[in-house]
């Protein structure tokens, strides 16, 4: 078909998630617990090396929010959060009655300014005579954060660092899974991302201690005790034994997906690489090796003639599914109270910013057509 419609980021299944998900059937086993659970989360602790501990969730916001109430983070706290994210980054900040404070980015990675986390430590102690709780960098499309220099500084202030490595599953810095650098790091399978549960999260874990008080807390917090004893506020918050089938199945084309979405990234700079004014969101150097879950792109308004918006448009009318970058979450209504420390950098790539289709259904004929597209608007 030559104008089928291509979407970002489409679901893929393997083939192997009906044989996990039927025996959860025939052994009964349709709950929140189970041997799918316990498998995937093997799955995901060979993956993960570093002696370190996973613990399936329902979400990757349900991740993010273990790992605060794990580390303690409550009203009248701070946590510092990157600006430019999804939402669901900064969210569970609220859901704990802190205020999250908003840290702009660096150009190279798009992630959070190593340099600006660091002032705005010293200002929030300066300020409020206390030290931020936690530090929330994310990997913003897969790609990697400076995190040798984040842990640097969060070494040095004594401040626990949760990774939101939500974009980012199978992206590497130095060799070393995004989201095993820090205390805690999150992963997320929702519909769209690298890969499914239908809705899925897991919060990656220090261990096996840390492990034990987040399924508790997952669990609703219930004491060991013939009758429901509570001391604790508990959440709802496990993933289903047949989500979890879901998710074997899906890590058995978990190399396939990270070579699709690589190749598909090398497409896009053969294509738009040398278009005066387009630039191709790529690894800034050797140490950063990105899953690039969504190809990104920058269009230079002056260099091409058009922008972010004409381009996103122009596609849509081709049916093509392209996107907007975050809208920085220090420019969004609904945390316009929260402190924040900007340099520019997330407010500009929002200006000219576009994510491209990407996912395992995206074939070379579609790069192509959509490079097409995108050459169409510019005006050289
Ligand atoms: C998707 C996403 C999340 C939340 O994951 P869910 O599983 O959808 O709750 C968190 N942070 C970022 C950066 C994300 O892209």
């Amino acid at each position: 078909m030559a104008n089928n419609k291509i979407l970002l980021c489409l679901a893929h299944m393997s083939g192997q998630e009906m044989k996990y998900i039927q025996e959860a059937f025939d052994t009964n086993w349709v709950v929140p617990l189970g041997p799918n659970v316990n498998a995937f989360e093997e799955d995901l602790e060979q993956l993960c090396g570093e002696d370190k501990r996973v613990v399936a969730l329902s979400s990757g916001t349900a991740a993010i929010h273990l790992a605060l109430v794990n580390l303690g983070v409550t009203r009248g706290d701070e946590v510092i959060c990157q600006s430019m994210t999804f939402s669901a980054s900064a969210n569970p900040v609220v859901y704990q009655g802190a205020t999250p404070v908003f840290v702009d980015s660096e150009r190279d990675s798009w992630n959070i300014d190593p340099n600006l986390l660091e002032e705005a430590i010293k200002d929030r102690i300066a300020k409020t005579g206390k030290k931020p709780k936690a530090i929330i960098p994310v990997y913003l499309y897969g790609m990697p954060a400076r995190i040798d220099d984040i842990m640097e500084i969060a070494r040095r202030y004594e401040i626990p660092v949760i990774e939101d490595s939500a974009e980012a599953f199978g992206s590497c810095y130095r060799g070393q899974l995004c989201g095993t650098f820090g205390e805690f790091g999150i992963m997320s399978f929702n519909g769209n991302k690298m890969i499914t549960t239908s809705g899925g999260g897991a919060l990656i874990c220090p261990d096996e201690a840390a492990k034990k008080k987040t399924m508790f807390y997952a669990t609703q917090s219930r004491e060991p005790m013939p009758y429901y004893l509570h001391k604790e506020i508990g959440y709802n918050y496990r993933m289903s034994n047949i989500c979890a089938g879901i998710g074997r199945g899906q890590m058995t084309i978990l190399d396939e997906h990270l070579a699709h979405h690589k190749h598909l990234c090398d497409r896009y700079v053969e294509l738009l690489g040398d278009v005066d004014g387009i630039t191709v969101h790529t690894n800034p150097d050797d140490r950063c090796d990105s899953n690039y879950w969504l190809n990104t792109i920058i269009i230079d308004p002056k260099k091409t003639g058009t922008d972010y918006e004409t381009v996103r448009l122009h596609l849509d009318a081709c049916n093509i599914e392209s996107r907007p970058l975050w809208k920085p979450m220090h420019t969004q209504p609904v945390f316009s109270g929260a402190p924040s420390y900007v340099n520019g950098v997330s407010e500009d790539l929002f200006t000219m910013g576009l994510c491209l289709p990407s996912g395992p259904w995206v074939s070379d004929e579609d790069v192509e057509r959509v490079a097409r597209e995108i050459i169409a608007c510019c005006k050289h």
